[in-house]
């Protein structure tokens, strides 16, 4: 037998048994696709092996050694681990993205076998290494409806839901996205979908696993949910529609089926309704930089906001963020809980250096549960359940947090039920428990009878030998005598050199050291062996014991879980408050009027790097639309994510940046930035842009907020206002076609700015810059009106560009925007003297010769363009609408074409 993975000459069934390698590849190769694995790690002896191409993935993912080797001329790669350290590249595995099955060997009479007897996914791994949630996703379509599941088997959280409508699936593609699992299982209705899994594939990270059809079957998962829950079980959580009870069915299923035994932790099933949460689709949440940046040294708002003290409240933080609510109610609730910590920093600070000693009860209880938590993790259920009666000891001695609803949190736990688990925990386990379970000293005696007898022994036959070496010098008058025990000798008793000859005659000698002699006795030797069976029989006991203890609290997981979130929401509250506290935020007033209101509000990520202006901004039903203009950056973009940021903070149940907020709750927010002002880069087209804007026209109700940032700018010029100008009037009502949102909407198209003079909701605002001093200075205040459209000129005029060319620039613009004839300057005729002319056209958006005014050589002009010309002269710009002058300009095109 070898120890080392290097070693070619692995005896594979530790049997001694020749090996046959092309049976083996065989073997494995067959194992592998029953298990439908990417990866097979197959047990051989004292080894788990990869072979083929796994062995080569494996080798490059984990750096693994990979060897060839040949067999009946055909070679092939191999890779191996050590059986006791699969564990850590198991997890590597999983945690990218592959599923990954284990084959152990099993002894049978005639030898052994091989069978798969768990597979690793990456939606059902245990203890990974991050704080994450971890969800398994099911994804089921049943007629019009789609029917979801979200199982996270490190918590044993689980929802179900069922969404239905003409736009169910985009609907359920958002909650997919907000879930962010791990891995997700189409069902047989989805997966043939090949438009809905590209987009699931789009969306996420997670890997699709084509998991038994049979599985999503509903008499098979409703049997499944029944066996987990109860009979009835489904009906009384509310899971009424067949598609939900398939999806969370098979998602319970396919945990069970991967038989790592994760499934105990899963004790609840919750389902809840989608349209509680406010819409957010995926490129909003990136737009908004919620909990990602969209560059390596952006700040997202997560970032920003997280004091959380534990990783089940960071956790928590981050699930807030991703899923702002519109129950006002329970929005209410948290706004109190986040007030009264704000405003008594000494019962905070206690309760945050409490939780800051606790650890992830949620996830502990799953591990608990599964039968995986070994001593320490015990030990840390103790030491986090001690935390409860310190809290509730804080809470209730603050005025302002007894009477708040963290107190309303703590009165429903069942603290009577923690307590006794946490008794029992302290009662069994020793302070300092080995990490092995049969070393001994893991349970205390007095937990067990049996024990205490155990150890009685094991004491009387330890102080025996204790006291050994001084009754065996004062018997046989040797004064360097000394009793000892290692591995190797066992117990002895060592006499210096000096005496070595004056030791009685039942010594008898088994060493020769430099300086001394080692000696055993039989009755030595019989305390020796009664010692050992003590010790082995009290590893096996206290084995026992532990085991019977972890199912006894794993049986009470659900409890564990419920005082896990309990400090989950208190930590993520409290560090709203303390963030509310350091920023001066304020606690926003709710209302279900249709209002955005805002006083001195601030950007929450921008604020803590520069000194910020702080801006008001005002939206109601009378005043829905605002065209955002002023200079490229003098701050639109800040302005407008600032009351996008505000209004999500506002329905986690934050307080707000802002010194006075009052904010209708949403239904939804929705932001676009023109491509060519995304940052995230590859996706930027402008095909893109216009899927996005589309989903916004088709999604957006009168209850949802919409910001669009130089939407129609990734396009010709005047591509881009036309399309801008109809998603103005769509978005305002003016078409009457579809309920309007509150809009802010950026562009540096000036043209849109009248629409602010026909369209009643539409309102015009600026962010005002000026010059002082000969420099131009941003002064981020957003005002009323429309910016002044010629600042290029005046910041051209500013920046010392000769006198000349900004006279001739003013010039040139005011013909440009009267579509006057534009002299061009240096092409003068030698002869005549005139200069070419040209006008800018706005069908095709680029500038026409034109014949000077004399129609003078070189130059005929057609009638058909003389008439053109003649009747475009005639046009009164301020005086036709941009749409009747649209109209005109195409007529005059069609004119010229023919
Ligand atoms: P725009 O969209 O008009 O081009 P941005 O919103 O991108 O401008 O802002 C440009 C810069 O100005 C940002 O980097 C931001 O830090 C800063 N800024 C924006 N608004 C403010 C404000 N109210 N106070 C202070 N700085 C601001
Ligand atoms: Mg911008």
């Amino acid at each position: 037998m070898t120890d080392s993975p290097d070693d070619g000459d692995r005896d594979w069934f530790g049997t001694g048994e020749p090996t046959e390698a092309s049976g083996i590849v065989g073997e494995y190769m067959t194992l592998r696709r029953g298990a439908e694995a990417d990866v097979l790690a197959m047990q051989m002896g004292d080894f788990y092996e990869f072979f083929g191409e796994d062995a080569e993935l494996v080798g490059e993912e984990l750096d693994l050694k990979v060897s060839q080797r040949s067999s009946g001329g055909e070679s092939y790669s191999m890779a191996g681990v050590p059986v006791d350290d699969l564990a850590p590249y198991l997890k590597a595995l999983v945690e990218r993205g592959y599923r990954v099955a284990v084959a152990d060997q099993h002894p049978v009479d005639d030898g052994h076998e091989r069978r798969v007897d768990r597979v690793v996914t990456p939606g059902t791994l245990l203890d990974p290494t991050g704080d994450d949630a971890q969800y398994l996703a099911t994804l089921v379509r049943d007629g019009d409806t789609v029917g979801l599941a979200f199982l996270d088997v490190t918590t044993g959280r689980f929802h179900a839901t069922a969404i239905s409508g003409p736009d169910a699936e985009a609907r359920a593609l958002t909650e997919c996205y907000r879930f962010a699992p791990t891995e997700v299982l189409p069902g047989p209705d989805a997966r043939t979908d090949e438009a809905l899994v590209e987009r699931l594939r789009e969306r996420s990270d997670a890997r699709l696993t084509l998991h038994d059809a049979e599985a999503f079957a509903p008499g098979r998962a409703r049997h499944i949910l029944g066996e987990q829950f109860g009979d009835g079980a489904t009906e009384s959580v509310g899971l009424d529609t067949d598609a939900a009870v398939r999806a969370a069915g098979a998602a319970l299923g396919y945990v069970a089926e991967t038989g790592a035994g994760a499934l105990a932790s899963v004790s609840r099933l919750r389902t809840y309704v989608p349209d509680d949460h406010v819409a957010l689709d995926a490129t909003t949440q990136r737009n908004l930089e919620l909990t990602e940046p969209m560059t390596g040294n952006g700040r997202s708002l997560f970032a920003v906001l997280d004091h959380t003290e534990t990783s089940a409240g960071r956790r928590l933080l981050r699930e807030w963020l991703g899923r702002p609510r519109r129950d006002r109610a329970e929005l209410e609730r948290r706004q109190g809980a986040v007030a009264a910590l704000a405003a008594d920093a000494m019962a905070r600070d206690a309760v945050r250096e409490t939780l800051d000693g606790t650890y992830d009860l949620e996830r502990l209880a799953s591990r608990t549960a599964s039968g995986s938590a070994g001593p320490d993790a015990l030990l840390r259920v103790r030491e986090t359940l001690a935390a409860l009666p310190a809290l509730v000891e804080t809470v209730e001695g603050s005025p302002r947090l007894a009477d708040s609803a963290v107190a309303d949190r703590f009165a429903d736990l069942d603290r009577e039920g923690a307590r006794k688990v946490r008794e029992e925990l302290a009662a069994a386990l020793t302070d300092d428990p080995p990490n092995s379970l049969t070393a001994g000293g893991l349970v205390r005696p007095e937990y067990d009878d049996d024990l205490a007898e155990l150890v009685g022994r094991h004491d009387e036959a330890a102080e025996w030998i204790d006291t050994l070496a001084e009754r065996e010098q004062r018997e046989h008058d040797l004064t360097h005598l000394s009793v000892g025990r290692n591995r190797t000798d066992g117990y002895y008793i060592q006499v210096g050199k000096s005496e070595a000859d004056d030791v009685p005659d039942h010594y008898e000698a088994i060493k020769t050291l430099k300086n001394s002699e080692r000696f055993v006795t039989d009755e030595l030797a019989e305390r020796e062996r009664e010692i050992m069976r003590l010790e082995e029989e009290r590893g096996d006991l206290e084995a026992g014991v532990f085991r019977e203890l972890r199912s006894w609290v794993g049986e009470r997981a659900d409890l564990l879980q419920a005082v896990g979130r309990a400090f989950a929401e208190l930590d993520t509250l409290c560090s709203l408050a303390e963030h509310a506290v350091r920023n001066d935020w304020t606690r926003p007033e709710l209302t279900d009027d249709d209002v955005l209101d805002l006083r001195a509000a601030r950007h929450p990520v921008v604020e803590q790097s520069v000194e910020f202006v702080p801006n008001d901004l005002q939206l109601d039903r009378d005043r829905r639309f605002l065209l955002v203009t002023g200079p490229n950056m003098s701050g639109k973009s800040t302005y407008m994510r600032q009351a996008a940021l505000v209004t999500l903070l506002a329905q986690v149940g934050s307080f707000v940046p802002a010194r006075e907020a009052r904010v209708g709750l949403v239904d939804g927010v929705y932001t676009r930035v023109g491509a060519l002002d995304e940052l995230a880069g590859g996706r930027s087209t402008f095909m893109v842009e216009m899927q996005e804007l589309s989903n916004i026209l088709h999604n957006a109700t009168e209850d949802s907020l919409v910001v669009l940032d130089e939407v129609g700018r990734g396009t010709a010029t005047h591509d881009g206002i036309s399309i801008a100008w109809a998603a103005t009037e769509w978005l305002s009502s003016a078409q009457a076609t579809a309920p309007s949102p509150k809009v802010l909407f950026a562009t540096h198209y000036h043209e849109l700015t009248m629409l602010a003079d026909h369209i009643d909701t539409v309102e015009n605002v600026h962010v005002a810059a000026d010059e002082q001093d000969g420099d131009v200075t941003f002064l981020r205040t957003v005002r009323d009106g429309a910016a002044d459209r010629s600042y290029g000129i005046h910041v051209a005029e500013l920046a010392g560009v000769p006198d000349p060319v900004v006279e001739r620039s003013r010039e040139v613009l005011r013909r440009l925007r009267d579509e006057e004839a534009i002299d061009v300057r240096g092409s003068e005729d030698e002869v005549t003297g005139e200069s070419k002319q040209v006008v800018f056209d706005l069908g095709s958006g680029q500038f026409r010769g034109q014949a000077s005014a004399d129609g003078g050589e070189g130059e005929t002009v057609d009638p058909v363009t003389e008439s053109v010309l003649e009747e475009l002269q005639g046009v009164d710009v301020e005086d036709t609408s941009p749409v009747e002058l649209l109209s005109q300009v195409q007529e005059w095109q069609r004119r010229l074409d023919d």
